[in-house]
């Protein structure tokens, strides 16, 4: 068959990337086809300084752009496109993967999923209607349009952080939500954010509904603690409270956890044949970006074997 891939890779952030680098080094036919929808987490941040060889930092999206830079050297073709479906097929007596998105179809021996995950919502009252007008996931995205004005920030972890940090270059007073007394955050994250004098902190509640007419107006804060209800006036509610894996299209395809995220071994081979998970999607101790190119260039090692051992190429 001509139009048959060795390796699709599903998703171009880090992970994926790394993957189509090692595939197309090893001179699979290879595609990786990405999500023009759901921006990587990546992509979206201001400013990464933990990811080695950057003593400065760098921005998300020049980041992956070096990465697709580099997989486009070696050859990688891409498309782009939402992956709803996919499934197994037999021609010729040749079994492979169909994976479909909303108008192609593509087929491909192997598949390495590297879908990340997608931020969590607050499930409250007024958090979908108020989306767009005033309730944002993206700090990079929309901090500039809350230039002086008083927001509130929801969650206690590494991206809550590091996004309020970045909001205090434009926000008047930023008021971190958070339902414990203490964050999560990485301790280096935590002196900057608790020493910056913009920042203001609400501890032990959640925000219970977000209030407003046409744009954001207030939020409705409890305490979980005392049950003590008030009202915190503000334009803008950014939430960071964590990520949900982008698996829906694998239910009952992969093996899942409870949380949605698909369950892989150390060579990120997961419970079926001839598919593989690397980065965020996988179930992991440290979702990172320096762990999503490990785990992208053991898939792609781990998919090139399952191609040679198909095709009977093994190296031996
Ligand atoms: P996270 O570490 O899971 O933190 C989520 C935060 O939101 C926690 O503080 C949690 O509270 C809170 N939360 C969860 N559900 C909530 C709810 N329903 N209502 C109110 N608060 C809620 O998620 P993350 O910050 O998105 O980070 C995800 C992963 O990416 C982490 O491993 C993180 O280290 C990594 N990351 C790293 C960097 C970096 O290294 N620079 C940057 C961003 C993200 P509790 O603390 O009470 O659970």
């Amino acid at each position: 068959m001509d139009n048959l891939y060795d390796v699709i890779i599903i998703g171009g952030g880090p992970s994926g990337l790394t993957s189509g680098i090692y595939t197309s080094r090893a001179r699979l036919k290879s595609l990786l086809i990405e999500s023009l929808e759901i921006p990587g987490q990546a992509v979206i941040a201001d400013n990464i300084e933990n990811y080695p060889g950057f003593p400065e930092g760098i921005n998300g999206f020049a980041l992956v752009e070096k990465f697709k830079k580099q997989a486009k050297t070696f050859g990688l073709d891409f498309a782009t496109g939402t992956v709803e479906k996919i499934n197994t097929v037999k021609q010729n007596d040749i079994s492979f993967w169909q994976i479909k998105t909303e108008d192609k179809t593509f087929n491909s021996l192997s598949i390495i999923v590297a879908t990340g995950a997608s931020h969590t919502k607050l499930n409250v009252p007024g958090e979908e209607k108020f989306t767009g007008k005033g309730v944002s996931y993206c700090a990079t995205c929309d901090g500039a349009l809350f230039r002086d004005k008083d927001i509130v920030l929801v969650g206690g972890g590494d991206a809550a952080v590091e996004e309020a940090l970045f909001l205090t270059k434009f926000c008047r007073k930023i008021t971190l939500i958070h339902r414990r007394d203490s964050l999560r955050a990485t301790k280096i994250l935590q002196e900057r954010i608790l020493s910056n004098k913009k920042m203001e902190f609400i501890w032990d509640s959640r925000v219970i509904e977000i209030m407003g007419e046409q744009k954001v107006k207030s939020v409705k804060v409890k305490n979980i603690k005392t049950n003590e209800e008030k009202m915190v006036t503000c334009e803008g509610v950014f939430i960071f409270i964590g990520q949900s894996p982008n698996t829906g299209f694998l239910k009952g395809i992969v093996e899942l956890d409870e949380t949605g995220y698909i369950v892989a071994d150390e060579n990120m081979k997961s419970s079926r044949e001839g598919i593989f998970a690397c980065g965020d999607c996988r179930r992991k101790l440290l979702p990172q970006i320096v762990t999503a190119c490990g785990d992208g260039a053991t898939a792609a090692v781990s998919a090139r074997k399952c191609i040679e051992k198909l095709k009977g190429t093994e190296y031996k």
